[in-house]
């Protein structure tokens, strides 16, 4: 599978990785609908902001769930979903008053500028009706996890 990596100022690459699989039971394997260049992809990018090496891109997407870990009971494989930029373990104080994206436990999603990714620990993964899908397809990451809160697990 392929996916963009950054190795520096104005220095993107594509480059093969390992296809996603599930590794804790509550992981989501998606299949990248759409993906957005954020802002957190340009500060680097411009140079503005140093990386410690390569750096897999990638933090806001959506797509369909492929499949799902044993404990993942809200969303299931063929809905279509919009995920955070910020893992949550939806056990802090944070995420239990709706704030997931403050999570003491929060991971920056990385990896969803390719084909698939996998959704670690219980990333908010909102599922989206066809009715409420966006048309045509933009990614609402940034606004769905400063607005939502849905964890898969
Ligand atoms: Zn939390």
């Amino acid at each position: 599978m392929k996916g963009a990596v950054l190795y520096g100022t104005k220095d993107i690459r594509v480059e093969d990785r390992d296809d996603p699989k599930i590794i804790e039971p509550t992981d989501a394997v998606l299949r990248l609908s759409a993906s957005c260049i954020c802002g957190s992809d340009l500060w680097p990018y411009r140079g503005l902001q140093p990386i410690e090496g390569p750096t897999h891109m990638g933090p806001e997407y959506c797509g369909i769930v492929a499949e799902v870990g044993s404990a993942v009971r809200s969303i299931k494989p063929g809905q279509f979903v919009v995920g955070s930029f910020a893992t949550s373990a939806n056990t802090c104080p944070h995420c239990q008053y709706g704030y997931q994206s403050a999570c003491v436990h929060r991971e920056f999603m990385l990896r969803a500028q390719a084909r698939s990714c996998v959704c670690p620990m219980r990333t908010e993964l909102l599922y989206l009706p066809r009715a409420a899908r966006p048309h045509p397809i933009s990614c609402r990451a940034c606004l769905h996890a400063r607005t939502f809160s849905a964890p898969a697990g």
